[in-house]
């Protein structure tokens, strides 16, 4: 995991690093990587995918274990688009249980069955595929918004950007991931969450949280960030909010909000693409298409629950109602 971990540390750092760990020092990420809670390890059970397998046999003669499948939070091949199997099919033990060097193309070290099947969840989200995205760039060293000060002056702006609290913007994470809650997300992640430090960072733009959450929460403010933003954070030259935000992103999804301002929309028979504009915060053009009191009207028919999260999610997307 350390093409992993290194991504996640500054430049000027990898080196010295690298040399502490050749010199036996298996304690320098503690002095390295201060910030981080905990590091990625490799996912408790081997994973394995079974086309990998099947073209492994085909072109190698043997099947062999991949990185990327070990880490905690990837539950999907991103070759194959399958889920990842962790266990025999026929006795359910994990794979090289008593034989640690038996490679995916081997039988059960148990019960000799060649079936495998999966114990994880199939639950993908915008959240995961962003990070599955990342970890894979990660692992071939061409993430650099996981750099110590890019993600930071990611995250930072993000919150300014945010104009709200650190909970709504938390939740707006959450709805990205499809997931109720933090306790949630951790068993996707397969990491340690404490929900304390989670929000202080949602706040603060920095606090020690596991480099699996850090990882997760980078890739959220990254895809939420335009190509000018994208391009002037990787350059150190940080810009204006205003620059970084991206109006052609897919919105943040799993919100009440959508649902009742298209309810109230179709209940006033009022054109169905005024939804759409209004969660884009593009109020003006929904004044033109709808009418300016009618566009009144259906903001005041929310609930307050739902106006406060679509004022929330505008103003993440730099625009105002
Ligand atoms: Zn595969
Ligand atoms: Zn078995």
């Amino acid at each position: 995991m350390f093409p992993l971990i290194a991504a996640l540390a500054s430049t000027q750092v990898v080196p010295l690093w690298r040399n502490a760990i050749a010199n036996g020092n298996d304690a320098a990420r503690l002095r390295y990587l201060p910030v981080l809670h905990q590091w990625v390890k490799p996912s408790r059970r081997l994973r394995l995918c079974r086309s990998c397998v099947l073209s492994d046999l085909e072109t190698h003669g043997t099947g062999h274990w991949r990185v990327v499948h070990q880490v905690p939070a990837i539950r999907f091949c991103h070759q194959h688009d399958e889920v990842l199997h962790d266990e025999c099919a026929d006795c359910g033990s994990a794979f090289g249980g008593k034989d640690k060097w038996a490679l995916p193309s081997d039988p059960c070290g148990h019960c000799g069955s060649l079936n495998s099947r999966s114990s994880l969840s199939p639950l993908k989200s915008d959240g995961y595929n962003a990070l599955a995205d990342l970890t894979v760039r990660a692992l071939n060293g061409q993430a650099p918004e996981l750099e110590p000060e890019i993600r930071a002056a990611l995250l930072r702006h993000i919150i300014q950007l945010a104009q709200t609290d650190a909970e709504t913007l938390l939740d707006q994470f959450l709805d990205w991931w499809a997931v109720n809650d933090l306790a949630e997300l951790k068993n996707l992640l397969q990491t340690t969450i404490c929900p304390k430090t989670t929000t202080r960072l949602f706040r603060e733009g920095n606090a020690p949280v596991s480099a699996q959450l850090w990882m997760a929460i980078t890739a959220f403010a990254w895809e939420h960030t335009a190509d000018a933003g994208r391009c002037a954070l990787l350059m150190h030259q940080y810009p204006n909010t205003r620059d970084l935000f991206d109006p052609s992103t897919t919105p943040l999804r799993g919100s009440e909000f959508r649902t009742e301002l298209a309810e109230i929309v179709r209940r006033h028979n009022l054109p169905p693409e005024l939804t759409g504009l209004l969660i884009s915060g593009q109020v003006r053009l929904g004044h033109l298409l709808a009418g300016g009191a009618n566009v009144l009207m259906v903001i005041d028919s929310l609930s307050s629950h739902a106006l406060s999260q679509l004022t929330a999610h505008v103003r993440l997307r730099g625009g105002s109602l």
